[in-house]
């Protein structure tokens, strides 16, 4: 005799836009490390454990002041991940319609923005 088990509480519905877009994963898992480019500022790729959204992060950091912290991360298609070097972070992530920011530049908000990201 079958029992259907009940779908997880957690499952998204199907169509439903995942939640990552309202507000950044907070377990967003490793997908590449892209490195720094040429303003020391850390590129990696990230994915959606849930939806599998492709995100590019970008964390730029001035050591010499406080509160220089910034972080940028925006959703970009899968097929501009192959071969996107971190020189090209900062240019994808300002033409995107969206980003996340945040960091302590920001005094720790965070909210979406557009446009140049410094
Ligand atoms: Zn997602």
């Amino acid at each position: 005799m079958a029992i259907e088990a009940p779908e997880p509480a957690e499952q998204p519905e199907p169509g439903d836009p995942c939640r990552c877009t309202e507000t950044p994963h907070d377990r967003l898992q490793p997908h590449r490390e892209l490195g720094m480019d040429q303003r020391y500022g850390q590129v990696s790729l990230l994915t959606c454990p849930e939806c599998g959204q492709l995100w590019l992060r970008y964390h730029y950091e001035q050591e010499a002041f406080t509160a220089s912290g910034r972080w940028y991360l925006g959703a970009i298609p899968a097929q501009q991940a192959p071969g996107m070097t971190a020189e090209q972070a900062k240019a994808i992530l300002e033409g995107l319609s969206w980003y996340f920011y945040g960091g302590s530049f920001y005094d720790g908000r965070i909210g979406k923005a557009c446009g140049p990201i410094w």
